[in-house]
């Protein structure tokens, strides 16, 4: 799943093309992308939008009237992608905006399933929908962090991509950001000393920013990444082979070396069920 520096990656990319031209005609959109009715998608038809903002994973085109708020989650497989006049696009996108101008802003989803949405928002309704969301991972700072993980008796891996407590890290930057932080993906966040709290609030600008960079310039998962899913590859700090351990619905990849101490991580489903 494309998390912060994936998302902001793109959202400056659009941000503007998507301004340059009024809208001509909003969708069509697959039934199941489309998350709303009310207002109907044709209510965007003759509007500009203000550019592209960005709210941890999710993309918002506010209409530059300040009326509507265009809300997208791409979720895993979901790409949003500008093609200019004459620009060959797919056939059947999950939805469509076509500018005056003969641009077009084109969200396709690879795999039969559809999951990544569209919602067409008033700006109070926008805010209602976001609400739940954490501050932005981007720029928190080692103050905001410590009083965060004070109260999170939680793993910190676990903890990093709830999306209530901190917003914009999956899975993926979780373990680029422990690793660069050299803290073990099960510690408790707060057991940490304010070291490591500092240690880890600048792997998280650290981390997120070199993700940032690489993905403006185009760079692929396997040169973005340099822990995760790089299982038995040699650590690029201190040789060791990465190892990955199988925790609940999702896999972690560590350092036994920089992160744990030279221990291994059990497979936590595992000792579970031998407990
Ligand atoms: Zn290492």
């Amino acid at each position: 799943m494309p998390e912060l520096p994936e998302m902001e990656a793109w959202r400056r990319a659009l941000d503007d093309p998507v301004a340059a031209f009024p809208i001509e005609k909003a969708g069509p959109a697959h039934v199941a992308t489309l998350k709303t009715f009310d207002p109907p998608l044709s209510a965007l038809d003759g509007r500009r939008l203000a550019g592209a903002k960005r709210r941890a994973k999710r993309l918002l085109f506010p209409t530059e009237d300040g009326e509507l708020v265009l809300l997208v989650h791409l979720m895993s497989a979901g790409r949003l992608r500008y093609l200019k006049a004459g620009e060959k696009g797919p056939k059947t996108p999950a939805f469509r905006l076509l500018f005056e101008g003969g641009g077009q802003l084109v969200l396709t989803e690879g795999g039969p399933k559809k999951r990544a949405g569209v919602w067409l928002l008033t700006p109070e309704a926008a805010e209602a929908e976001l609400e739940h969301l954490g501050p932005e991972a981007l720029g928190l700072g080692a103050k905001r962090l410590g009083e965060i993980l004070a109260d999170q008796p939680r793993r910190l891996h676990s903890l990093l991509r709830d999306q209530r407590v901190i917003a914009g890290i999956g899975r993926a930057w979780a373990n680029e950001i422990l690793h660069a932080a050299k803290l073990s993906p099960f510690a408790p966040a707060q057991g940490l000393s304010p070291g490591q709290v500092q240690t880890l609030a600048d792997a998280i600008d650290s981390e997120l920013e070199r993700g940032l960079e690489l993905r403006e310039r185009g760079a692929k998962d396997a040169k973005v990444y340099r822990v995760h899913n790089k299982l038995d590859e040699p650590c690029h700090v201190c040789g060791t082979p990465i190892a990955r351990v199988d925790f609940e619905e999702h896999t972690i990849y560590y350092c036994p070396q920089c992160q744990t101490g030279g221990r291994v991580l059990k497979d936590r489903r595992l000792s579970r069920l031998l407990r």
